[in-house]
């Protein structure tokens, strides 16, 4: 059976054991990067399922990264998340245009974000068949 790997690149400790914590939990395999560079190096050379991204890096940004791993041919296909701290549309646009597939914002919401990573990976939503009655 293969276990999917999520590629986590984060320069922020509290996020970045917060998100791995979570992935593993919920069955997924999880690299950490810490930067951008690291981040480029560590997906060409494993291959990540997906690629949850920090859009606010040091030295190279969020952005940048996507770019670069855009311009490789072996990671061309993997989906790349956007974290962004910003709830504006402006920085959505961007990390879509820099070669992300989709975003989630920063705080990450617990109750969705599991269901979000495994949209990302192509697996049926299994809460879809909790029907959300109002109360
Ligand atoms: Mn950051």
């Amino acid at each position: 059976m293969h276990i999917e790997t999520v590629l986590v690149i984060e320069d922020n400790e509290q996020n970045l054991y917060l998100a791995t914590y979570m992935l593993q939990k919920s069955g997924l395999r999880v690299i950490e990067a810490r930067n951008g560079q690291d981040g480029i190096d560590i997906a060409c050379r494993d291959l990540p399922d997906l690629i949850l991204l920090d859009i606010q890096l040091p030295v190279m940004d969020g952005y940048e990264v996507a770019r670069r791993l855009r311009r490789k041919e072996a990671v061309r296909e993997i989906p790349i998340i956007a974290v962004t701290s910003y709830a504006m549309a402006g920085d959505r646009e961007k990390a879509l245009e820099a070669g992300c597939t989709g975003y989630i914002e920063k705080p990450i919401n617990p109750v969705s974000f599991i269901d979000d990573i495994h949209r990302y990976l192509g697996h049926a939503q299994e809460t879809a068949s909790i029907d959300k009655e109002p109360k």
